[in-house]
This record gives C-alpha cells, structure tokens and sequence, in this order.
C-alpha cells in the first residue's frame, strides 16, 4: 500500500467522459482514461483495510484488488495484468461494463468514496495488450476429449477458454454470423466497442478455439449429433426469451422489442447484413423506452444518436432513494438512484408509471400510449401494485421500445428436445453446473436469469471445471 493517508490525501478522480454534445454523433465509446499519474493515485488510496470486502462479499470473480492495487502503485503492471487474469478471463470488458458491486462492497466507502476499482481493472487490462503481455495460452497437452459449447456470449467464450486451456478440444456453436452473445447484439458500442472484443476472441482462436458461427443448435443440428460427436456439452446460450408487455395495442409495428431495436443498430455499426425490415430508426421521433433497467438506459442512448425529437423513460418501480437505504447496508448493492451516462444526454424519466394500452388510428402504427401513476402497497410481505386514480395520462407516440427485460433461456428448440429439468423460473435446473443430463453442463444466464457480465464469467469459469472434472472421471 502507498502511505497510511493516501486516502485522505487523495480523492477519488470518477473516469469522465468525452463531452455530450460531442459523443451523441456517434458511436464511438465514451469514457475517457485517467492518466497514469491520476490511476498511480487512485491506486494508492486502497488503505489495506484487512478485510477486503470488495474481493470477498463484492466481486462474483473474487478478483485480487488489494493485491492489484499495491502492483499499479508500485509500478508491476506486467504483474498485476498476471494476476488478474488469473480470476477474470476479460477484464478489459468487465472494466468497461461491470456495474462494480466491489466498489460499494470497498471498506473505504463506509465514511468516504470508494476506490475506483473497475478502471484501475480496465487499465491494467489494456496496458496488457499495449504491451504485449496477453497473449495466447497454449497447452502443453491435449486430452484429446472433445467439447461443444453452445452460445458465445462472455459465459460460453470463458467456458471455451478454461477447457482449451485444460487441453480439451472445444467447439463454440453460435447461431449468429459473429460472436459475442449480447456483447456483441446487445450493448451498444459506445459503451463496449466490438474491436474491444474481436481483440480477444482473436486470443481464443489462437488457443485453438473452433468456432462454428450461423448455427442454431436444436435446428441446424440436434443433440442427438452433439452427445454423439462431443465428450461433453455446455449450454450457455443466454436468457433470450423476453419479457413482453400484454396490453391493448401491442400488436402495432411501433411497439418493438429493446433487442430487436438495439441488434439492429449495433448490426449497422458494424456494417453486417440487416434486413431493411428490421431497421427502425429513431430520428425525428417521440420515443417511449418502458423499462427503467441498463437495457432501456442503453435505448436512450441509441435514440439520442439517432436523433430522436423526445426520449421518455418509464418504470413500473418507484424512484429509488438517492443514498444507501437501510435495508441493503454495506457491503451489499444498494438500490439507489443511478443516472448512466445516457440519461446525462437527455431523456425524460418518470417512475411509478404502468402502460395501460397503446392506441392507433386506423393505421398499423400506435399513436397515442395510455398510463397512469401507481403506487406501491406492501401486504403480508407481498408487494400489491395500486393504480393512484385520477392520474391517467395520454402521450402522443412514434416509437415505443420495450425494455422490461427477460424471462429465461428460450424453451423452443434445444431445450425441449433435450427434455433438461428447469427451475421454477424456467431456467435451466444444475447441480454444480451439472444438468439433468449427466452429459450437458450448463452456465450463465441460462441457469441464473438475466444477470451480468461478470456473473456469466464467473458462471462460464465454474462450470469449465467441473466439465473437466466430469471428464477426468468419466470421459471414456
Ligand atoms: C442491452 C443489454 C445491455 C447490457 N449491459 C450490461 C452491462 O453494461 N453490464 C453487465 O454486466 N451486463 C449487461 N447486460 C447483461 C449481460 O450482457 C448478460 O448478463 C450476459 O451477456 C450473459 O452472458 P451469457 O453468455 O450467459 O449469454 P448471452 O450473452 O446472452 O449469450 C448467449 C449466446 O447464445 C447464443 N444462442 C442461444 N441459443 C442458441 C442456439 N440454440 N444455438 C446456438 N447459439 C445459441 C445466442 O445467440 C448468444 O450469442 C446487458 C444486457 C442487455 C440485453
Ligand atoms: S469484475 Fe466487476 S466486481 Fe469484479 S473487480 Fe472488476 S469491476 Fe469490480
């Protein structure tokens, strides 16, 4: 650690961002890094608190943070890049994206603001590829086992990495043209660029990672082919089924689904193939993000490039308070209220809002959405949600996005064959990462639900050991 105070003495420096009238004319990520002086001080306010909680209760990865810090301080980046990769397989994306439960989890953040973790993260990552410190892992032995990964978001890509690091021979099924999973379809690019991420699937390909792109397992191929060809299967295929928002209207063409709305867009950035069909832009548009959440945060921001005339964003839940409530204390994630760099470019948020109906004219476009404000009432432990009379409202519409997140794995295809246990919320039901069938492991969003990045490495990392030592014992 730096000295006893550098706590006092230095105060926390938040990562900025390039200015908004500047970023919202294009895509581009928007951070802007701390210089190497500011982080080295950033660094040095971690106080050796003997209990790091932020590695412990805070971060899913069990990322080393005390132990990196005291490195980025002392000046070993080439170390600290060594030892976070020992935990988390992309930092450099969990460095751009993670909402950093560590840092409310940090010790120093009881009586002052924490450390700023999740950038110091992001830059020992990319002084990494700077410098040429990441580089492919080979294995000094192959086992000759064979295993398919099915799905090739941040869960399966670390799956595929553990396993061909283990010697394993792995195959990573993917039914889009790229890989990447919601990283690549789902967060736009000015908060993940895709060379950010094409940077690192080029390490798995060089650690010998097979990836079959445009095939939908269940369709192209069955799991007939897969228990025949494969030792193993993993199935990490995300939580694609969304949530949907059965009212009156719902049927207009204006009135379309966040991923529907934000592949698109990242498609087009990315110069892909996109069916004019599929192409909605926002421009010269009211627009109605429902869904308070990250995914409609980030509809907010694709509109604002899009140069939409109005953004409104609405949420079912009520605002949240603007410090630690009692009842998520430290270190837990709080629920308080957070304005992501997208709301900052302009939208109209309202809480405590219910949708009612969307209603046209004669035509095939909503025109005009129907809500009221409600109100909250806790009853036997249950929380009953009340319509507060007399506060019916109409909005005049262009565009309404759905953003009320998802349910679960999708059922159709795949999984149906495959007949696998679910969990009552309908994702798929492990033990220790084993399904129902001894054969098929599973990790990520499909057995936890909508969840986060760092939870699907993590995810994707624990259940890359327990395939390989399924294989060991029972791998033929
Ligand atoms: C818009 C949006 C923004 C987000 N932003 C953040 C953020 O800022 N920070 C954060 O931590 N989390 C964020 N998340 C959540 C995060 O992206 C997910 O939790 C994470 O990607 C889950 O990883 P996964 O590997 O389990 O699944 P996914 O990323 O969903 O990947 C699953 C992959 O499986 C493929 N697949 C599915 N079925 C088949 C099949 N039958 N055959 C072949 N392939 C198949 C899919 O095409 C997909 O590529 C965001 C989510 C969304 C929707
Ligand atoms: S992965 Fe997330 S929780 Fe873990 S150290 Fe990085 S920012 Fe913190």
């Amino acid at each position: 650690m730096g000295e006893i105070k550098d706590f006092i003495k230095y105060k926390r420096r938040p990562v900025g961002y390039r200015a908004v009238e500047e970023r919202i004319h294009d895509f581009k990520e928007l951070d802007l890094p701390l210089t190497p002086d500011e982080i080295t001080q950033q660094a040095r306010r971690c106080m050796d608190c003997g209990i790091p909680f932020c590695h412990g209760a805070g971060c899913p990865l069990g990322n080393l943070i005390p132990d990196f810090n005291e490195l980025v301080f002392k000046g070993h980046w080439e170390q600290a890049s060594r030892l976070l990769h020992a935990t988390n397989n992309f930092p450099e994306i969990t460095g751009r994206l993670c909402p950093a439960p560590c840092e409310t989890a940090c010790t120093l953040g009881i009586s002052d603001e924490p450390v700023l973790i999740k950038h110091i993260e992001y830059q020992i990552a990319e002084r990494g590829f700077e410098q040429g410190w990441i580089t492919p892992e080979r294995p000094s032995e192959k086992t000759g086992k064979r295993v398919a990964v099915i799905g090739s978001g941040p869960a399966g890509l670390a799956a595929a990495q553990q396993l061909v690091r283990a010697g394993h021979d792995v195959v990573v099924f993917e039914k889009h043209e790229r890989a990447g999973g919601l990283l690549r379809y789902g967060v736009p690019d000015f908060k993940l660029g895709k060379d950010i991420l094409d940077r690192r699937l080029w390490q798995l390909e060089d650690e010998g990672v097979q990836f079959q792109m445009g095939v939908n397992v269940g369709e192209d191929i069955s799991s007939r082919y897969l228990h025949k060809m494969f030792d193993c299967i993993c199935l990490t295929m995300g939580a694609g089924q969304p949530r949907d928002l059965n009212i009156p209207g719902r049927g207009y063409e204006n009135v379309l689904f966040a991923m529907d709305y934000l592949t698109a867009q990242n498609k087009l950035n990315a110069s892909e193939p996109v069916d004019e069909r599929e192409i909605v832009t926002a421009e010269d548009k009211i627009v109605v993000v429902i869904g308070g959440g990250d995914t409609g945060s980030d509809c907010v921001g694709t509109a604002r490039r899009q140069n939409a005339k109005e953004i409104y964003q609405f949420e079912i839940l009520p605002k949240p308070p603007d410090s630690r409530p009692v009842d998520t204390p430290w270190p837990m994630w709080p629920r308080v209220m957070r304005t992501s760099s997208s709301h900052e470019e302009g939208c109209e948020r309202r809480w405590s809002v219910s949708t009612k109906e969307f209603l046209g004219g004669a035509g095939i476009t909503a025109e005009r959405l129907h809500g009221c404000e409600v109100e909250w009432i806790k009853k036997n432990d249950n929380w009953k949600i009340k319509e507060i009379a007399g506060t019916d409202f109409f909005l005049g519409v262009d565009l309404v996005i759905l953003a009320t997140g998802f349910a679960h794995v999708v059922h159709e295809g795949l999984i149906k064959d495959t007949a696998l246990k679910l969990d009552p919320q309908g994702n798929i039901m492990v033990n220790n990462y084993q399904t129902s069938d001894p054969q098929i492991f599973a990790a990520g969003d499909t057995i936890n639900g909508p969840s986060l990045v760092v939870q699907a490495i993590d995810s994707g990392r624990q259940a890359a050991a327990a395939i390989d030592h399924w294989l060991q014992k029972n791998g033929g």
